[in-house]
């Protein structure tokens, strides 16, 4: 006899979930999403839910946004793959010029794969790979500096460059060395400095580790303006413009990771526009196609790309390359996703709505168990503390944030915590009022579980 299986327990019975404790996963109850319109996802029963981390830092305009859907038809009957090894195709070309024309000076080649965590993979290699094939005696060159907190992806290379216990700790058999500096968590600052009057201890120690260690550091890996995935711990002001100037003083690459504060996050188009700040590498995903398909791009500068452009037989080649590099509907999303940017001016409409937040989390100052707000445009993290004083944690064991969330979700908003920081992402094209809704929820489920 065959089994009549429901959806819910097909899902425990066949999948393995990403990032999830499965025992957890099959003892309880769990939401299966079967469409989404705007800002709201929809599960199987019917039930709404606000997309508060905009389907987990991807979604930009909303889902079922008819320019998008309209994109992918067009290209869907052309052609949906082909590849770009020996190839070239239409839209991942327009694409590049695009990037090349939105991304900050002096990025002028487009590098192709499929996640925020291979564009890094390829930033990594490509670094690497410049400093071996460029004429200079300029030492090894051949480690890389990163930062405490840091997150840049799950594959191996990647996590070697990342500083999240929690995730990294148990694959440190597997992965290669790289200096860590000292992240700019100003409420838990290293350095036992004050926020807003400190001496700039973490930007010391960084240069110090550069003067000692130059000569076998190809490139300082960074996220810029904001550590995602560590806590949406948001750096001071001026962080990024020296760290630029010590790179350039040590002659060290600098690799910006902006796959989770670029296309518009942070309330720019890329982070490192708040500083001026031209990197050497910068690896995009996440927002680039609006959330819609997998596709990252890794840019860089003529003088990195020159480093590889020779005759074949100097084996300079970049030997890198996946099955769906450049993918053409995945370009063509993206083509759509950036010309929604500039025709429903998303970066100027941003400044009122992110205004608006950071009013609204003004309350969240007083209750009891908020610590720290950070917010950077519509990335926001709100650290719950055990004790506000001593801003002691609470054990992670009682999972405050994973609490509020679930909170969250009875009063109709998916978001996902990490740790004690409750993150808020929503879509950029969220609405004023969806916004104070949003942060209604969010206020209500803290003083909830906290108080
Ligand atoms: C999400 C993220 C990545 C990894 O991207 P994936 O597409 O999940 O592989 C890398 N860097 C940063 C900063 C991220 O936030």
């Amino acid at each position: 006899m065959i089994e009549e299986l429901s959806l819910l327990e097909k899902n425990k019975k066949y999948v393995w979930q990403p990032f999830t404790q499965m025992k957890e996963w099959v003892e309880n109850e769990q939401l299966i999403i079967e469409r989404g319109e705007g800002v709201k996802l929809y599960d199987t029963e019917g039930n709404s839910y606000y997309d508060g981390v905009s389907s987990i830092w991807l979604n930009v305009h909303g889902h079922q946004k008819k320019e998008l859907n309209d994109a992918i038809k067009e290209q869907l009957e052309k052609i949906s793959h082909t590849t770009m090894l020996g190839l070239a195709n239409v839209p991942a070309t327009e694409l590049a010029e695009k990037l090349v024309q939105i991304t900050p000076e002096g990025l002028n080649k487009v590098f192709y794969s499929d996640s925020g965590s291979t564009a890094v993979e390829i930033g990594l290699k490509m670094a690497f790979q410049y400093w071996q094939q460029i004429d200079e005696d300029c030492g090894s060159k051949d480690k890389f500096i990163t930062l405490k907190n840091a997150y840049h992806g799950d594959t191996v290379g990647s996590v070697s460059v990342g500083g999240v216990d929690l995730f990294h700790k148990i694959y440190r058999p597997l992965l290669f060395d790289s200096l860590k500096a000292p992240s700019p968590y100003c409420y838990r600052c290293s350095f036992g400095e004050e926020e807003g009057k400190c001496n700039f201890s973490c930007i010391k120690e960084l240069e110090r580790m550069m003067k000692d260690h130059h000569r076998e550091i190809a490139a300082l890996v960074i996220e810029p303006l904001v550590q995602g995935a560590g806590g949406m711990i948001t750096a001071p002001k001026g962080y990024l413009s020296k760290a630029r100037e010590l790179c350039d003083k040590y002659n060290i690459l600098m690799l910006t990771d902006e796959v989770a504060v670029g296309f518009g996050r942070t309330g720019k188009m890329f982070a490192c526009e708040h500083e001026g700040v031209s990197p050497d590498i910068m690896t995009v995903a996440k927002g680039i196609s609006g959330g819609y398909l997998p596709i990252s791009a890794t840019l860089t500068t003529d003088e990195i790309y020159n480093a590889f452009y020779d005759d074949y037989a100097s084996q300079k080649t970049f030997f890198h390359g996946h099955s769906f590099t450049g993918n053409p509907l995945a370009a063509a999303v993206s083509l759509a996703n950036i010309d929604l940017f500039e025709k429903e001016e998303i970066i100027k409409k941003l400044q009122d709505k992110i205004k608006l937040a950071q009013n609204k989390l003004e309350s969240f100052k007083e209750l009891k168990h908020v610590g720290d707000i950070r917010q950077q445009g519509l990335m926001v993290g709100i650290e719950l503390v055990k004790d506000k004083k001593s801003k002691e944690e609470y054990p992670w064991e009682q999972r405050k944030g994973v609490k509020v969330c679930m909170v969250a979700r009875e009063k109709g908003m998916i978001i996902r915590p990490l740790g004690n920081v409750v993150v808020f992402m929503p879509p950029l094209c969220s609405t004023k009022e969806e916004l104070t809704e949003m942060l209604e929820i969010i206020y209500e489920s803290i003083v909830e579980v906290t108080e």
